[in-house]
């Protein structure tokens, strides 16, 4: 039985049997992302990553230059305050 085929994640080639296709496993809230040949991907695949085909290194640096960006967007969204703290009155009025 031959396996399935797969798509690249970035430019939507088919794999072919002589590629030397990658798959990118991302980890939960950008932890990282690692590379590694698409043969040696170990089953189960633990369902926490993201695994996403490419169809070798040209769309790998595609798909990192990618998570890169999204890198700089998440670290740009905690940079710039979402909502200024506006906790209740606080213990500095001193009633007599
Ligand atoms: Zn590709």
């Amino acid at each position: 039985m031959e396996a399935p085929p797969y798509l690249c994640k970035i430019c939507d080639a088919p794999k072919l049997k002589t590629n030397h296709w990658q798959m990118a496993i991302t980890r939960p809230e950008l932890e990282g992302v690692i590379y590694q040949p698409i043969e040696s991907i170990e089953e189960p695949r633990n369902p926490l990553f993201i695994y996403e085909e490419l169809c070798g290194d040209t769309c790998s640096l595609k798909h990192h230059s990618r998570y890169l960006d999204e890198l700089r967007k998440r670290f740009k969204a905690m940079e710039t305050p979402e909502e200024t703290s506006n906790d209740t009155e606080q213990k500095t009025s001193s009633h007599a």
